[in-house]
């Protein structure tokens, strides 16, 4: 093994957790050392295409729990942020409330630099409007999405469905962007670098081991940050023998409503522009198709009817459901996981599909052609929970030892994420710099 590399800081993963701590850390002056499994692919020609997603997602999107949920991990510098649908949404009261932790100096904050707010009326999208329409009709308390989207930030704004894949027009903000600046800032960024443990010498973490481009490596520094994802996280702290780590998670369980109309269905909007809440159910809803390859793939899973709708995929109408899912399964140290839905989650979800068809049925979708997608799971999460593996200042047991990433919650957050890990790599970067 060559001379180990090394830092003041390890950041391991560069989503929105790692990119944050990295680029607060690196602009105070610390030396930072980012380590990424995947690559840098905004800039590259695939980027936000099929053909790119197959590359950069595990095992090309088709990743599926043994329960049959496809849970879609992408990897590659700025992380999930990478194919994410750019919604924005604070962190839930009870993150203060039960848990003590406040975020809100953190949220005003991000809000305000990346200038995230719901997308100007006239580009929310005219089938999705009809969508939140009929929502409203059926009285729930519509709202226009607040979104990581700005369409100012480029002359050729193009949002649609294909979003999912990546963003190719610029409007979009990734947690690269963060990357980026942190470089610029003095970090250095190691990519294909895939930490597999934590190094721990008298009870003290002290560095991490991997592979990097398939060779073992070792970096050495005095705190290292693990936010490599809700199942990133939990493996590296398993192999370096955190009991615990994996046991139980979160996923957010998503599933999409479709219906068929005769005018152009929201396809083509961008993603999620509006959404509305069922707090007693625990379910987020908000508007949402499948890209055009990913469609067939789902719809020929729920068998041919469905499948037939592929070249009128126009003209789909999508309601997508989020529910907060409770704690269950685990995932493992080679990466393979289980995610069974309990009976309670079940009947919540049945009840939310009820109200989406309902909802379709009023926005003009033929009453006879209506059907759920499989469940997804885009937010994994919960596995090295705040209060069991973490404390409130995300410190594990290990000195040294901190994680900063979606695995930290405490529970399913039932809504989208990436503000929350934001300002939780914010408020952890502060607290680490009054130490070192
Ligand atoms: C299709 C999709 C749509 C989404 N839409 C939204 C949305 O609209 N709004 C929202 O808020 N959230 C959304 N999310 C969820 C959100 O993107 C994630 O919850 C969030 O990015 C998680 O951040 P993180 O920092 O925990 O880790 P991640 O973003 O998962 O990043 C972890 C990084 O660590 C790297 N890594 C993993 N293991 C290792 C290792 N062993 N060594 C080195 N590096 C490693 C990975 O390659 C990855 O780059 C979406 C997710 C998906 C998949």
């Amino acid at each position: 093994m060559e001379h180990p590399l090394k830092a003041e800081v390890i950041v391991v993963g560069t989503g929105p957790g790692g990119a944050t701590v990295a680029r607060e850390l690196a602009r105070a002056g610390r030396k930072v050392l980012l380590l990424e499994r995947g690559r840098p692919e905004r800039h590259r020609l695939l980027y936000g295409t099929h053909l790119g997603a197959l590359r950069y997602t595990e095992r090309g999107g088709l990743f599926f729990t043994p329960e049959g949920i496809q849970v879609v991990v992408p990897s590659m510098v700025g992380g999930a942020t990478g194919m994410f649908a750019g919604c924005a949404a604070p962190p839930p009261p009870w993150l203060h409330e039960k848990y003590g932790i406040d975020l809100h100096l953190e949220v005003a904050e991000t809000v305000e630099e990346l200038g995230i707010a719901p997308l100007p009326p006239e580009q929310r999208g005219a089938a999705s409007t009809r969508l939140a329409e009929a929502a409203r009709a059926l009285g729930y308390a519509v709202y226009p999405q607040p979104k990581f989207i700005r369409p100012d930030r480029t002359p050729r704004f193009h949002c649609g469905a294909h979003c999912l894949l990546g963003c190719r027009c610029g409007a979009k903000w990734s947690a690269a962007e963060f990357v980026e600046e942190a470089v610029q800032a003095g970090a250095l960024l190691v990519t294909r670098a895939h930490v597999e443990r934590v190094l721990i010498e008298d009870g003290r973490a002290v560095g991490v081991a991997g592979r990097l481009a398939g060779r073992p490596f070792m970096a050495r520094a005095e705190h290292i940050v693990l936010a490599a994802g809700g199942l990133g996280t939990p493996r590296i702290l398993q192999a370096s023998s955190l009991r615990g780590a994996g046991e139980r998670m979160a996923m957010d369980l998503t599933v999409i409503v479709y219906g068929l109309t005769r005018e152009q269905g929201n396809a083509l909007d961008p993603p999620m522009t509006w959404s509305w809440e069922d707090h007693e159910l625990g379910v987020m809803f908000s508007t949402l198709v499948d890209p055009w390859l990913l469609y067939p793939v789902i719809a020929g899973m729920r068998g041919l009817r469905p499948l037939a709708a592929w070249p009128r995929w126009k003209h789909l109408l999508g309601v997508m459901i989020k529910l907060k899912d409770s704690l269950s399964g685990h995932v493992r140290p080679d990466g393979t996981l289980s995610k069974p839905l309990l009976p309670e989650d079940r009947e919540r979800l049945q009840e939310a599909e009820r109200a989406a068809r309902r909802i379709l049925r009023e926005a003009g979708a033929k009453p006879d052609w209506i059907f759920s997608s499989p469940l997804r799971g885009t937010h994994p999460s919960a596995t090295v929970r705040i209060g069991d593996l973490v404390d409130v200042d995300l410190q594990t047991e290990i000195p040294g030892l901190y994680v900063c990433d979606a695995s930290v919650f405490p529970e399913a957050l039932g809504r989208p994420t990436v503000l929350t890990i934001i300002a939780l790599g914010k408020r952890l970067a502060r607290q680490m710099l009054k130490r070192i």
